[in-house]
């Protein structure tokens, strides 16, 4: 480990000990997210003990800036830097409210996915690979990799024969003959959900109809559905798009929607195709899944009463992205975040109730850490909103624990 002495630069502890006992540092995600937006150098450790030695230590902001100490080694810019820092954090510091969406973070398909890529990594002696973000977010692929998965973008990267998992954004049939070509061990991880829009898509144009498929354009999990009949499918993503299509046989038009979309926008796409083909024929229930819609309802219901909303989620996840828009619309300040570290002290300046949600790739536990975080500004009280429970299930496929036969 890079001692504080080598580092030039921060030191930062969760725990400090001086000579009055221990001070707990929560919001040390925060100002080490400060320091890492101003390139300044850091060092973490657990535990720092103030009577030990001259060190960089940051504290609670709370505290205040006298409660910082600068490491001797540290170049005065370094200290400037920290001292600004920790100036922000203090000057947004005060009691607060966290109104906690729920339903929030991992739904049904992504607990799926990472289950079968831990499983796979548990049963198989041989390397695994993941084709694409096994889900749309940065913590759980940084994890996973860490526990040994290797990420790949396509399957050329793949070895022949090797062990490959399938994204819970599902893969279109070329994929599928790819990897049956190559003799690869595949584990599909494509959540249910998604592979009934696919078999929806093979029925519709087994029945010679263009599909319009309501989606983002470069999205994986439309690349894979437009896959399953690219002959017969249109992508469009706003009414307008609807205005300009021009389909070989009106009377023939059906529609799907990717899963992760936004519900009230949709709506609108859709009222433009039901004006536009009297004919159109809907599928059977909403593409979009229920945790999609949950998490909008649930956040819909604490926007108004928000000086401000976070959404934990990655910045390619699509239903996190929803999330922020809809807040948007709505007219309260909202911000995506990878973790804790990426809100902006200005962000907090005046909110004092704050709406928390994650998207459906985000693990809890980073929630649970923006809670902390911000309890290292001052008292909070967390309500949670519930709109409704979740209690759907997926199995997960035989292969994913099945051990390979030499
Ligand atoms: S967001 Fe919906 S479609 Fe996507 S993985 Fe989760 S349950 Fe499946």
């Amino acid at each position: 480990m890079m001692s504080a002495e080598t580092s030039g630069g921060a030191v930062l502890s969760r725990e400090l000990r001086d000579a009055d006992g221990t001070v707990r540092c929560d919001a040390v995600e925060l100002l080490r997210g400060s320091l890492r937006r101003r390139g300044i150098p850091m060092v973490e450790h657990d535990r720092i003990d103030t009577r030990t030695g001259s060190l960089t230590v940051y504290s609670s902001p709370v505290k205040g800036v006298d409660d910082v100490a600068l490491f001797a080694g540290a170049s005065a810019e370094v200290r400037e830097q920290v001292r600004q820092s920790v100036m922000e954090w203090t000057s947004v510091s005060r009691a607060r409210t966290v109104l906690l969406a729920s339903p929030r973070a991992f739904c049904a398909g992504v607990e799926r996915a990472i289950e079968i890529v831990e499983r796979a990594l548990e049963h198989r002696d041989n390397p695994v690979y993941v084709r694409k973000q096994i889900v749309h977010n940065t913590y759980v692929v940084d994890d996973l990799a860490r526990r040994g998965a290797t990420f790949v973008e396509e399957l050329d990267e793949v070895p022949d024969g090797a062990t490959v998992v399938f994204s819970a954004h599902g893969v279109s049939p070329a994929v599928r003959r790819e990897a049956a070509r190559r003799k690869l061990d595949v584990i599909d991880g494509t959540c249910p959900l998604v592979a009934k829009v696919h078999s929806e898509a093979k029925r519709f144009a087994a029945r010679g109809d263009t599909i319009v498929l309501i989606g983002h354009h470069g999205h994986e999990e439309v690349e894979g559905t437009m896959g399953e009949a690219p002959e017969s499918t249109v992508l469009v993503e706003t009414p307008e798009d609807v205005h300009a299509l021009e389909p070989a046989d009106a009377s023939r038009v059906s529609y799907l929607t990717q899963t992760t979309l936004a519900v009230d926008e949709t709506r609108d796409v859709v009222a433009a195709l039901r004006d536009k083909f009297p004919q159109l024929r809907e599928p059977p229930t909403d593409d979009i899944c229920y945790a999609t819609t949950n998490r909008q309802d649930a956040l819909r219901a604490v926007i108004e009463e928000s000086d401000l909303v976070l959404v934990v989620g990655s910045a390619n996840s699509s239903n996190s992205v929803r999330l922020v828009e809809m807040s948007l619309r709505m007219g309260t300040p909202a911000h995506l975040i990878d973790s804790a570290m990426d809100i902006e002290p200005h962000w907090l300046a005046g909110a004092t109730t704050i709406g928390l949600t994650a998207g459906a790739s985000a693990p809890p536990v980073l929630v649970r850490q923006v809670v902390s975080a911000l309890g290292g500004l001052g008292p909070v009280t967390v309500e949670e909103r519930t709109v409704t429970r979740e209690t759907i299930h997926f199995g997960l496929p035989a292969a994913a624990s099945r051990r390979r036969s030499p």
